[in-house]
């Protein structure tokens, strides 16, 4: 059978090769850091840095594709890389979500809503652009930033001096803040044929910007649910994309303004593992192997709950509990704000 190389052996690096191997194909991981969860799955790990050009070219000519589960991947290395074997989803999609001022430039060029934003590159232009959008602001590392990382409310424009020192010179941008009714994502995905599967919006709550849980489905009017889902096929057809796709969206009274994409699949679409018949990780591995697309039907209403840190207290709990699929990332150390495990909580369709 074929390999899948992945660069990142997190958790969802390790979901991704499960679902692989459920196919008969066997996962190659890339991954710098000790002990990724990844590794306990996978048929073969590298142990390597991104900047390792021998050990990429091992790698590389050890597979048939490249996927990645994170989207902050040198360009160096994906040009070794690509040099020898396919990346899937492509480039395009890469540098597009690697930096959130090309996103938003990307989002609106499809005649897409976002938050407004402006490129900060100093006090002043931060100044500027708060008067401008006249509204509470969120400054954001252009790069880089995940789980709310890298960002600071400024609700009043003093606060603008110590939340641009904050940002210690990486290129930011100013989002104005946006009064929504609720947070939304599409998971969707694009097969090697161009052909289209989504699946249901989930309705998202963080917590300090970090998930907390997942429902589907999400109290919205049906209009919003088809209006999320071709949102998201315009983005896979403008990025020619082949894979998952995480969008996340905010509901607001004027309809949906995008905040921000993510070209892999995503925390939001967990609860497909217990909801769907081909769940996201599936999805993601017969999309980049050429493979047909499973339609994205739901057969249960999920609540996803992500166990962050402390969290993991409530597995005996959880694991007791009628209903509740758990998902364990085998980490073996607990850290405040860490995603561990998260928990399906499934009730099926009569
Ligand atoms: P992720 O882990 O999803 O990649 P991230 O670090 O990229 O997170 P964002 O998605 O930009 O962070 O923001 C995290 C959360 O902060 C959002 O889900 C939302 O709750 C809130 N948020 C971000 N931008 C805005 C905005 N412009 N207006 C209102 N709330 C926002
Ligand atoms: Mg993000
Ligand atoms: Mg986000």
């Amino acid at each position: 059978g074929a390999t899948i190389g992945i660069l990142g052996g997190g958790q969802l690096g390790r979901m991704l090769a499960v679902a692989a191997s459920r196919l008969g194909l066997r996962c190659h991981i890339f991954e710098p850091g000790a002990n990724p969860p990844a590794e306990d799955v996978a048929h073969a790990v590298t142990r390597a840095a991104y900047e390792d050009d021998a050990a990429l070219r091992a790698f590389a000519s050890s597979v048939d594709v490249v996927t990645y589960e994170f989207e902050n991947i040198p360009t160096s290395a994906l040009d070794v890389i690509e040099a020898i074997v396919p990346i899937r989803p492509g480039r395009s999609a890469l540098s597009t979500s690697q930096d959130r001022l090309t996103e938003k430039d990307f989002l609106t060029s499809l005649g897409l809503k976002t938050a407004p934003y402006a490129d900060i590159t100093d006090l002043a232009s931060l100044h500027a652009a708060l008067a401008d959008f006249a509204t509470p602001g969120i400054l954001k590392t252009r790069r880089f930033g995940y789980d709310g990382k890298g960002q600071a409310r400024i609700m009043t424009p003093d606060q603008a001096p110590q939340a641009f020192e904050d940002m210690a010179g990486a290129p930011a941008l100013l989002e104005g803040f946006i009064d929504f009714t609720a947070e939304i994502s599409v998971i969707a995905a694009r097969g090697l044929d161009g052909s289209v599967a989504c699946f249901d919006p989930g309705e998202n709550v963080h917590d300090d910007g970090i998930l907390r849980t997942t429902t589907v489905p999400a109290g919205l009017p049906a209009a919003l649910r088809t209006d999320a889902m071709l949102l998201a096929a315009r983005v896979l057809n403008a990025l020619d994309y082949v894979g998952v796709l995480g969008v996340e969206l905010f509901v607001t009274p004027g309809g949906l303004v995008v905040n921000e994409i993510a070209p892999r699949v995503h925390n939001s679409g967990h609860w497909t593992q217990n909801g769907c018949t081909i769940d996201q990780f599936e999805q993601h591995i017969r999309a980049i192997a050429g493979w047909p697309l499973g339609d994205g039907q739901r057969h249960a209403n999920v609540r996803m709950e992500n166990l962050i840190g402390d969290d993991m207290a409530r597995l005996p709990s959880l694991a007791a509990t009628p209903g509740a699929a758990l998902h364990l990332y085998g980490k073996s150390e607990t850290r405040p704000g860490r995603k561990m495990a998260h928990v399906n909580h499934v009730t099926p369709l009569t």
